[in-house]
């Protein structure tokens, strides 16, 4: 707990706050950089044990530092994400997990849920029952696509043969739970391709899938390409199109679309994911992590804190002060709002108006009446007799567009004020 919040004393709202944590280790490096990718990544073949033994120790010291804003919150989740965790080895990650246990009790009843990001690669394959060992009993493979022509189109490292392989591994290690990233709308792509895609996806069975459509961030070699005319974009109707033949092959094969790039089979959703949309605590650390910090009388409606991208000013600043790394921000009122409607409008359950009155005093007609009438007039949102709001079939495929106008509006008013 920082000073501040510490003259205030705790303050938790049960109906806001599940009085959990979970924390999301971001582990940055990879075999080589895709050329699509914005995340906080550092390439590094092969990843130094010195390399490695110095980012786990700043990010032990972090989890001391970051600890006390979360005090006396049980665990809900850990997730390591990256860049590839799956480079780091399986004693990092026991090293990790182990902390993040002494850092936070876990509730007696049932496993956390551990999430480890792994990419298809020989090294990893041959890592994957030292990783269960070592407290993994979930992972997120970043298959993207298993036709050899797209993977590599993506740029990416590994080939469909490579996938098929590691897939095999991680199941005879005994994984019951596997998430399997698929990208599509890539150059190039046609929906007979992504339609192969998908028949592949379901032979294996997987537990969760999560969908990205690319996207070319300006940064990116790709978003360079795309400004020099060396590349196409899909365009918006194909992109659509492909939205809607994923959820009506996954839903028909018995997944759930419970968040809009998300589908899990019954009891399988990500539990670690649902904190972010539900807006409960996480505590991120490493390069470039977020972490959403619970409301409380100091800072009524949450703060986020936002780390380092550069790993000399994540050190420098871990150095400085294990416990404050990173940029906070306090949330006004207007950005919570706009914050709640856009994740809630994400997930399949919607937005519950009566819970949105509870937190913010008024139901969500009070403050974005024309951008629910636009959206019922367009056919893309639903408004129930109770004044709750979610996405219909044709606005699930524009949802982004749709919630980007609710956290415009309240941008345009925090502006205002
Ligand atoms: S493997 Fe993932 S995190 Fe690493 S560079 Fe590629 S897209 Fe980025």
């Amino acid at each position: 707990m920082d000073a501040e919040s510490a003259k205030q004393g705790p303050q938790r709202d049960g109906r806001f706050d599940d009085g959990k944590v979970g924390v999301y280790l971001h582990l940055p490096y990879c075999d080589r950089v895709c050329p699509y990718c914005d995340f906080a990544v550092i390439a590094a073949r092969p990843l130094e044990p010195a390399v490695e033994a110095r980012y786990v120790a700043g990010l032990q010291l972090e989890l001391e530092g970051r600890r006390k804003d979360f005090a006396d919150r049980t665990l809900s989740s850990l997730y390591f994400g990256g860049g590839t965790p799956s480079i780091f080895g399986p004693e990092s990650i026991r090293a990790l997990v182990d902390a993040v246990h002494s850092a936070f009790p876990s509730s007696p009843a049932g496993e956390i849920e551990t999430t480890l990001e792994l990419n298809p690669s020989t090294l990893e394959e041959a890592r994957v029952s030292a990783f269960r060992e070592a407290g993994v009993n979930r992972l997120s493979i970043g298959i993207q696509s298993f036709d050899d022509g797209q993977l590599k189109r993506l740029g990416r490292a590994h080939r469909a043969r490579v996938a098929r392989s590691t897939l095999a591994a991680a199941r005879a290690a005994g994984f019951e739970n596997l998430s399997l990233d698929l990208i599509f709308a890539g150059p190039g792509q046609t929906v007979t391709g992504l339609d192969r895609d998908l028949d592949e996806l379901l032979e294996w069975s997987p537990e969760h899938v999560s969908t990205y459509e690319l996207t070319f961030e300006a940064k990116t070699p790709f978003g360079r390409a795309l400004a020099a005319g060396k590349i196409e974009a899909c365009d918006e109707d194909r992109a659509a199109d492909m939205i809607g033949q994923i959820e009506t092959r996954l839903e028909g094969a018995g997944f759930e679309r419970y968040e809009i790039s998300n589908y899990a089979q019954p009891g399988r959703r990500s539990n670690h994911n649902a904190r972010y949309w539900q807006r409960q605590a996480v505590l991120g650390l490493g390069l470039g992590a977020h972490s959403t910090e619970a409301r409380g009388r100091a800072r009524p409606h949450g703060a986020r804190r936002a780390n380092p991208r550069e790993i000399g000013e994540w050190r420098a600043a871990l150095a400085m002060d294990p416990s404050a790394v990173g940029e906070l921000e306090s949330l006004s009122v207007q950005t919570a709002r706009g914050e709640a409607v856009f994740l809630a409008l994400r997930q399949r359950e919607g937005l519950d108006a009566g819970r949105f009155e509870a937190e913010f005093g008024a139901p969500p007609s009070a403050f974005f009446r024309s951008e629910i009438e636009a959206a019922v007039e367009r056919g893309w949102l639903i408004e129930g007799p109770e004044g709750d709001l979610r996405l219909s079939a044709q606005g699930r495929l524009f949802a982004d567009s749709v919630a980007a106008d609710f956290v415009a509006a309240e941008e345009i008013e925090r502006v205002g004020n």
